[in-house]
C-alpha cells in the first residue's frame, strides 16, 4: 500500500463561536493524511482546535512522548489497529484519556477514510462489513440554553424544531431541554406534553444535560416520565458521577445512557460497570472508529448498546454511518441535521449530505468515508495562518 507522506491538522473557528452558549458545531479541527500518491484521508476531533493542534505538533520528548506526524510518515495506513495501538503507545506520557485521545480519534479517522479510499471501499467494510440494511439516525432537538427566555419560549422552540425534524424526515429525535432554573415538575410536565405531541410512532429520547446533583432527584423525575415511552435518558447527572450514574441505573424505569466525554475502552468499562444501558461514545473523542469498535464489542457481551454522540461537522457524521452500518449492537446514531442547526461548518464543510426519507438513510458509499472537503470553507475558516483572536 502506498505509504504516508503527510499529516497536516488544520484548526477551523467561526465568528458562530458564542461562550454563552453551548455549540460545539462552531469549530473543529480537521486532521489530513496524504500518502506517496497524493491520495488523501479526512478526520476531526471534538476538543479545542488549536489545542489539539499543539499536541499532535509538538515536537519529540522521548520514547512515551513522541511527535505523531513524526511516528505516521512512512507507514502503511492499512495497518489501522496497530498504528493506533502504535499512536497510543508513542503518547502514554502525556496521552491515555482526555486530549490525546481526541486527537488521536482525528488521526484514526483519517487513516480509515484514507485506507477506504486507497481501496475503492467505504469504511464500513474496513469495520467488518455491512450489518443493516438502512441506517436509523435520531435528530438531536436543541433549542439552545435559555438565554433570558422562559421555559415556555423554549418548549415552543422545541416543538417548532420537532415538526422540522419530522418534515426532513426523521422518525427518531432527542430532546435536549436545558433548563436549569425551571423546577423538576415543570420539566417533566414539558417533557411529557412534547413526547405526547410526537406520536408514539416516532422514538424519543431525552438528553438532561448533566442537570442533578442528587440520584434521587433524577430518579424521582424519570420515574415520573416513566409511562411516555422514553427511548433513553441521557446525561441525567454530572458526567463523572459514576457511582450515582450506578445507583440510578439500578432503579430507573427508563434505561440511562451517557459517557460522551469519555475516552477509551478503559473508560468505557467504568460506564460498563455502573450498568449504564447506552454507552454514548463520540468517535471524535474516544479514540476514533478503532477504539469505538473496541468498545461496542465490550458493551455487546455485557448486553448493553452503543448509541455514538456526534455534535460536528460532516466528518464525524460521516464516520457515525460508517460505524453503525457496520455494528450490530447500535440502534441508532446522534445526527446533527444542518437545517435544525446553524452551523456553517456542519452545514458547508463537507459533501454530499446524504438525506433521510421515512425515517432512515441508505447506507454510505465509499470511497473511504464518502464526503469531499470543500476548500474554500477550509480557507476561510483555518485559524492557523492569521490570529485567532482576530476573527
Ligand atoms: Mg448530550
Amino acid at each position: 500500500m502506498p505509504l504516508i507522506v503527510d499529516v497536516e491538522v488544520i484548526p477551523l473557528m467561526t465568528p458562530e463561536i458564542e461562550a454563552e452558549d453551548c455549540d460545539g458545531s462552531t469549530d473543529t479541527v480537521v486532521v489530513r493524511v496524504t500518502d506517496e500518491n497524493g491520495v488523501s484521508g479526512v478526520g476531526e476531533s471534538d476538543a479545542p482546535p488549536l489545542a489539539v493542534k499543539a499536541y499532535i505538533e509538538h515536537p519529540t520528548l522521548h520514547v512515551w512522548s513522541q511527535n505523531l506526524r513524526d511516528v505516521l510518515i512512512g507507514r502503511d495506513p492499512f495497518e489501522l489497529a496497530a498504528l493506533y495501538d502504535t499512536l497510543y503507545e508513542s503518547t502514554i506520557y502525556p496521552g491515555r484519556r482526555g486530549l490525546g485521545i481526541h486527537a488521536l480519534s482525528a488521526i484514526d479517522i483519517a487513516l480509515h477514510d484514507l485506507v477506504g479510499k486507497q481501496l475503492a471501499r467505504p469504511v464500513f467494510q474496513l469495520l467488518g462489513g455491512r450489518r443493516r440494511d438502512a441506517l436509523v439516525p435520531y435528530a438531536t432537538i436543541f433549542p439552545g440554553l435559555p438565554q433570558g427566555r422562559s421555559l415556555d419560549e423554549v418548549v415552543a422552540d422545541v416543538g417548532a424544531k420537532v415538526d422540522r425534524a419530522l418534515e426532513i424526515g426523521f422518525r427518531a429525535v432527542k430532546i435536549a431541554l436545558f433548563y436549569e432554573g425551571a423546577p423538576d415538575a415543570d420539566l417533566v410536565e414539558a417533557l411529557a406534553r412534547t413526547r405526547e405531541r410526537v406520536g408514539e410512532r416516532v422514538t424519543v429520547a431525552v438528553d438532561f444535560g448533566f442537570r442533578w446533583r442528587e440520584w434521587r432527584d433524577a430518579l424521582r423525575a424519570l420515574e415520573r416520565l416513566a409511562d411516555y415511552d422514553i427511548a433513553f435518558a441521557e446525561a441525567p447527572l454530572a458526567h463523572d458521577d459514576l457511582e450515582g450514574h450506578a445507583e440510578l441505573a439500578a432503579r430507573s424505569p427508563i434505561r440511562i445512557g451517557g459517557g460522551e466525554f469519555s475516552a477509551t475502552r478503559f473508560e468505557f468499562r467504568e460506564w460498563l460497570d455502573a450498568g449504564i444501558d447506552v454507552l454514548e461514545p463520540d468517535i471524535s473523542r474516544c479514540g476514533g472508529l478503532t477504539e469505538i469498535r473496541r468498545i461496542a464489542d465490550e458493551a455487546a457481551v455485557r448486553s448493553r448498546t452503543v448509541v455514538p454522540h456526534g455534535w460536528k461537522t460532516g466528518i464525524t457524521a460521516a464516520a457515525q454511518r460508517h460505524f453503525h452500518a457496520a455494528t450490530p449492537n447500535c440502534p441508532m446514531f446522534e445526527l446533527l441535521a444542518p437545517e435544525l442547526g446553524r452551523s456553517t461548518l456542519r452545514a458547508r464543510l463537507t459533501y454530499p449530505e446524504p438525506a433521510v426519507r421515512d425515517g432512515v438513510m441508505e447506507l454510505p458509499e465509499g470511497p473511504g468515508l464518502g464526503i469531499e472537503l470543500d476548500e474554500e470553507v477550509v480557507e476561510r475558516y483555518r485559524v492557523d495562518r492569521r490570529e485567532a483572536a482576530s476573527l
